[in-house]
């Protein structure tokens, strides 16, 4: 299985990851923790992050591009990885896609977490003091002023990835304020759709029906996430002229509401 956790920091991504990784015994790529190791370690790739992460702003589309390259030819990722972290930009879902093809290998699923601003202010402040209390050290980004900075590149760069992977008809969005067994549950509702839907090996495609003239035909993209729409409703809704929403977020900058 291979699957994207989408979200904004302190979305609840890592928690969730961990939880599939046991549970399906496949491996959790975040390029942040990658990133961490490589900032301690020193390494080439660390030095050239560890400003930039502290700015909280994001590490060059190549830089991670080719540590998750390298990463997921590991043998430990063979039965499957969960991403977390990465896609960030568009760019990057482009080479993930080119990359994968080379390898003959697809996105079983993109499962996005939707989370309000001030929920993940919240979340950030816990983490910092959970991390206190057990005497570790705080992340250099985990203060309001950083998680800013990340909220608004996230809205700017990292939130148009939910209608890249909607158009592919692989999102699928969820309530991430939920309680964690409750978002839990929802992962493994869609994974469970995902699974059902994948033809076992060997079975043969059943011959397509004839279609009746005239007959509606269902875009597929937007099918399986509540954030796809149809086009036609959008555009529909565009014209209407209410439609784009806007809402006043954390960061200080505006974002598109979906529903
Ligand atoms: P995270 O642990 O996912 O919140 O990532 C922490 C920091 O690592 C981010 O704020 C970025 O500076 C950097 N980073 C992690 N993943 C990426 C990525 N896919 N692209 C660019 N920068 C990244």
């Amino acid at each position: 299985m291979r699957l994207i956790l989408l979200g904004p920091p302190g979305a609840g991504k890592g928690t969730q990851a961990q939880r599939l990784v046991n549970r399906h015994k496949i491996v959790q790529l975040s390029t942040g923790d990658m990133l961490r190791a490589a900032v301690k370690a020193g390494t080439p790739v660390g030095l050239k992050a560890k400003d930039i992460m502290a700015r909280g702003e994001l590490v060059p589309d190549d830089v991670v591009v080719a540590i998750v390259a390298d990463r997921i030819d590991q043998p430990d990722a063979k039965k499957g990885f969960i991403l977390d972290g990465f896609p960030r930009t568009v760019p990057q879902a482009e080479a993930l896609d080119a990359m994968l093809a080379r390898k003959g290998l697809g996105l079983d699923a993109v499962i996005e977490l939707k989370v309000d601003d001030g929920m993940l202010l919240k979340r950030i402040e816990n983490r910092v003091a959970d991390t206190q209390a057990r005497g570790e050290t705080v992340r250099a980004d985990d203060n309001p002023d950083s998680l800013k900075k990340r909220l608004t590149g996230y809205y700017a760069q990292t939130a148009p990835l939910a209608g890249y992977y909607a158009r592919k008809g692989k999102l699928s969005s969820i309530d991430g304020m939920a309680s964690i067994p409750q978002v839990a549950t929802e992962i493994d509702k869609i994974l469970g759709r995902v699974a059902g839907r994948a033809r076992p090996a060997g079975a043969k495609r059943r011959p397509a029906k004839a279609s009746k003239a005239g007959a509606k035909v269902k875009p597929k993209a937007g099918r399986k996430g509540k954030a796809a729409k149809s086009p036609a409703k959008s555009a529909s809704r565009r014209k209407k002229g209410s439609s784009v929403k806007r809402r006043r977020t954390l960061a200080g900058s505006k974002r598109p509401k979906r529903s």
